[in-house]
């Protein structure tokens, strides 16, 4: 079976971390993966989930399967995380995955399953798994204009002209916050102006969430895909704790599937259920039990709040040092947009050419798309990447 087959091509994101890990040059700098890193580069277990854990391990009394959806308790308090009050929990169906990948990957078995002639509308550029994943369920994908380059932002009118092109059943995609790999997201004008697109389409919002507490903060990020939850009569959530929870190999995900109460909201439950049972059986249970665990108790929820409020101020602190050194080097603003940008990534305006130069001749580590993870920055390597991106941007 193997012998007449070739590798399938290798993701960029995952072929730089082989590339970072071989190289032994001192003064590495890490800007590829989208981890959270510490000053001293650390992902470290935040103490509120060490907390949760020990508690966890104090109580738990049986391992023995929970349910093909998950855990009722984790729908709740994930529920009310994203979505808040701006739907009736009767609409919502709820589906634990495993990681947000999984979320993304059983919302698109879905679709495929329930209207594989739907295109998907994904925003130009994206998570290269987006795509990948639509690809391989052989899924029509559009891609609609989204980022502007030269502005650092988004294209407006790019996106709306696009978006109003879609049709009843489409399915379009739009990142929570933290727009990755951009870093440019959308205002509450744009969630406004979307709302009214899907409502003159019927085209279905897809919102892919992430990131959610590493923009402006924990409410602040989920305003814009609230006020679109309260308007359209459909909506598809697919949300991680990987990040805001510092979870990524517990691999926390659930689906959020706005629908109309009853029978609707039952299909939806059991249709995700059952494609659960198809894909894994159940989906991983520790991760989705630490979050419960801190979000239903006070103190935990302070706690956790607390530390990621500081790894949010230190990647707005980052952003906002490396555009300043950035000006100091080049003389211009043309890196402004750095410190504007919101999330772990922003998009450097570079060429394959030139990422493989600053790894190459620097030992700095980007995508090979330019993406930059914010957080892999240090007071100490800050002056030292902008005089790479300086010296190779030209
Ligand atoms: N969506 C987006 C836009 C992401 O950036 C990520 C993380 N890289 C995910 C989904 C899924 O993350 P995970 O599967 O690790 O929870």
């Amino acid at each position: 079976m193997f012998k007449t087959l070739t590798a399938p091509p290798q993701d960029k994101i995952i072929q730089i971390m082989g590339l970072y890990a071989a190289d032994t040059r001192p003064e590495k700098v890490d800007l590829g993966v989208g981890v959270y890193r510490t000053e001293d580069g650390r992902t470290p277990v935040m103490a509120a989930v060490k907390a949760a854990e020990a508690r966890i391990l104090q109580a738990q009394e049986s391992k023995g399967y929970v349910a093909l959806a998950g855990d009722a308790g984790f729908h709740a308090v994930m529920r009310g995380l994203i979505l808040g009050d701006a739907v009736a929990p009767e609409r919502v169906a709820a589906c634990a995955t495993p990681g947000g990948t999984g979320a993304v990957r059983q919302i698109l078995e879905m679709v495929q399953r329930l209207t594989p002639e739907a295109r998907i509308w994904v925003p130009s550029p994206s998570w290269p798994n987006h795509a990948a994943i639509t690809g391989h369920l052989g899924l029509a994908q559009v891609d609609y204009r989204y980022y502007d380059a030269d502005a650092g932002g988004i294209d407006r009118d790019g996106m709306l002209a696009d978006l109003a092109q879609a049709q009843k059943g489409d399915i379009v995609l739009l990142h929570g916050c933290c727009h990755n790999p951009t870093g440019a997201d959308l205002s509450a004008q744009d969630w406004v102006d979307l709302a009214g697109v899907f409502e003159a389409t019927g085209a279905i919002p897809f919102v892919d969430i992430a990131y959610q507490g590493f923009g402006e903060g924990l409410e602040e990020d989920a305003q814009g895909l609230r006020s679109l939850a309260a308007r359209v009569p459909e909506m598809l959530v697919a949300a991680s704790g990987s990040k805001n929870f510092g979870l990524y190999r517990e691999r926390v995900g659930i689906i959020l599937a706005v629908t109309d109460p009853g029978k609707p909201r039952d299909v939806a439950a059991a249709m995700l259920a059952h494609l659960n049972r198809q894909s894994f059986a159940f989906p991983p249970d520790h991760g989705a039990r630490v979050v419960e665990t801190i979000l239903t108790d006070a103190e935990l929820t302070a706690q956790w709040q607390a530390e990621l409020d500081a790894m949010r101020s230190r990647m707005t602190a980052n952003r906002r040092a490396l555009a300043e050194a950035l000006r100091a080097v080049t003389g211009s603003d043309r890196f402004g947009f750095v410190a504007a940008q919101r999330g772990m990534f922003s998009l450097l305006p570079v060429t394959e050419a030139q990422v493989a130069q600053l790894r190459e001749d620097h030992a700095i580590y980007l995508v090979s798309d330019g993406r930059m993870n914010v957080a892999g920055l240090t007071e100490k390597t800050i002056p030292q990447v902008a005089r790479a991106i300086a010296q190779v941007l030209g």
